[in-house]
């Protein structure tokens, strides 16, 4: 099976974060769970194409510095410069 354009789901969420208790603002481990609303293509013979893949939610479950090991000193950064 081929799924189409899942890559591109990065990029779609421009929430940012930050640690306050080291600086961290470009590593952490974030559980997320999405929904996904896709076009399934199936070929005669049972191949399928996954097309046009639309996020219809994302739900972030909790976000953990890299560096410190836990998510006690994390912020979102709210992007108002763009
Ligand atoms: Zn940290």
């Amino acid at each position: 099976m081929t799924l189409g354009r899942a890559s591109q789901y990065r990029g779609c969420v421009p929430t940012r974060y930050r640690c306050t208790a080291c600086g961290n603002l470009t590593r952490f481990d974030v559980v997320e769970t999405t929904s996904v609303r896709s076009f399934y293509h199936f070929t005669v013979g049972g191949e399928l194409t996954i097309e046009e893949p639309e996020v219809i939610a994302t739900t972030v479950e909790s976000v953990t510095c890299r560096w410190c090991g836990h998510g006690r000193g994390i912020e979102v950064i709210d992007d108002v410069a763009s």
